[in-house]
């Protein structure tokens, strides 16, 4: 126990484990992942579409600049900051905290996408040009690149007014590139409204479906009707996001909110990467026009269901166990001990891999990619992407849980051998 708070002690004072490549990665991300965001829009509506062009092809300053988009990207961001307000739905309490405290969250994301919804259909029943935001891609894309920046900056300097308990551990090496990129406090708050939180699920996730829409609106501009792969891609990412605001309150137990620091990496990731590079296959679209057969259309439809029902199924079993262990879905489980009273899950979803819900979504998002064809690799970034971030990830998660639980962790990975792919991996 005494050696047990000494460690946590000088953990808290300087933390000097470094992810994602250390100083180097921190130096190298910001600079080369906003211009990953540009390069793939550029990419996405060039006809040859080639992600292998070389020299790559990046826009001029006169493509990123429209007065339209800082204003519309800071009043979309206000319109969820003032829902986010609203005394909606139930407020929960996160995980305890280091000082032995919870924070209460408001779970009313799903109402915001449902306004959001109700405000899109209203505008869009007004003659609002939503295909216009094809047009506006670029600039939009630069606004939030600039904002993430900004806001990150504001977060590291308030950082230094936290009490130390208020830090993540990890996000305070003293290195002032890494902290800044990883994130120094954990839970930064203005009030009761909590940064990170907020940014997680709202502005970014909605905001990647309400691009969608405007390519499915800008492909009417253009042929008179949406295609049957634009209305896939966008369904598919519909539920996807409708899915994550409904199962709001399990993000309260992710490794974003319990463990990362609240800096330019999540917020970045949140504001800029999701809701511009997750849209990229229906971008691609309107450009790249693609008919797809019944048959085809079927067949990725149950690719996506396939995937959705085992990110579902486990994330849930997961939720709930960790939620109540004795609720008659997984009372029945095999589990292992571990020496924080905590039990691991053996059998069932969590019995078949190590990470049955990345499976799920990885499944998901070769589905998404699908309806775009074999012609170009550019819809498929997506799924590579999220394959090296989910491996990554996973890496991560499993150094933490073998720092938490030990030889148990080591007997749970005997047990389950495979991490994410069944025999493969
Ligand atoms: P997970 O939901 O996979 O949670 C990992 C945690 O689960 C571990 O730290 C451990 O925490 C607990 N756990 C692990 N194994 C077991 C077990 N056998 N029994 C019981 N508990 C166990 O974390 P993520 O945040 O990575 O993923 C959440 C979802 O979000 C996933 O479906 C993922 O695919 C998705 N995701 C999507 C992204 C996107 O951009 N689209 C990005 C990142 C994630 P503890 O023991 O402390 O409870």
């Amino acid at each position: 126990m005494r050696s047990d708070s000494k460690g946590l002690k000088n953990r808290l004072s300087q933390d000097t484990e470094r992810e994602f490549g250390g100083a180097l990665g921190a130096i190298c991300i910001p600079v080369f992942l906003p211009l990953t965001v540009l390069f793939l829009i550029c990419v996405s509506r060039s006809p040859e579409a080639s992600v292998l062009q070389w020299p790559p092809s990046l826009p001029s300053t006169d493509q990123l600049w429209d007065p339209v988009a800082p204003v519309l990207l800071l009043g979309w961001i206000a319109l969820h900051a003032l829902l986010y307000s609203m005394p909606l739905g139930k407020v929960s309490e996160g995980l305890m905290l280091r000082d032995g405290t919870r924070l209460k969250y408001p779970i009313n994301g799903f109402h915001s996408l449902c306004v959001s919804a109700v405000l899109l259909i209203l505008f869009l029943g007004l003659g609002a040009p939503l295909g216009y935001l094809f047009e506006l891609l670029l600039p939009l894309a630069a606004s939030a690149i600039a904002l993430s920046f900004l806001f990150s900056i504001y977060l590291y300097v308030r950082s230094f007014c936290a009490p130390s308990q208020a830090l993540a551990l990890g996000g305070n090496t003293g290195n002032p590139l890494y902290d800044f990129f990883i994130g120094r406090e954990l839970n930064p708050r203005i009030g009761s409204f909590d940064l990170k939180y907020f940014c997680e699920l709202r502005p970014g996730l909605i905001g990647w479906v309400v691009i969608n829409l405007g390519m499915l609106m800008k492909e009417v501009e253009l042929r008179g009707s949406p295609s049957l792969a634009m209305i896939l891609v966008n369904s598919f990412q519909l539920l996807y996001v409708a899915d994550a605001l409904w199962n709001e309150e399990a993000v309260l137990t992710t490794m974003d909110i319990v463990h990362d620091g609240f800096g330019f990496m999540l917020v970045f990731g949140d504001l800029a990467w999701v809701p511009f590079t997750y849209s990229l296959q229906a971008a691609f679209l309107v450009v790249h026009p693609r008919v797809l057969t019944s048959l085809h259309a079927a067949a990725i439809v149950a690719l996506n269901g396939a995937g959705y029902y085992i990110f579902r199924k486990s994330n849930s079993q997961k939720n709930q166990f960790r939620r109540d262990p004795t609720h008659p879905s997984v009372a029945g489980l095999e589990t292992i001990a571990t020496a924080t009273g905590k039990r691991l899950l053996v059998s069932g979803w969590w019995g078949l891999v190590r990470h049955p819900n990345y499976l799920g979504d990885l499944f998901m998002a070769l589905a998404w990619s699908l309806p775009c064809g074999f012609s170009h690799l550019l819809p498929y970034f997506y799924v590579i992407y999220f394959t090296i971030l989910l491996i990554h990830r996973e890496a991560r998660d499993e150094r933490q849980c073998r720092a938490k639980y030990g030889v148990a962790w080591d007997t749970y990975c005997r047990r389950v051998p495979h991490r994410i792919f069944p025999y493969i991996y």
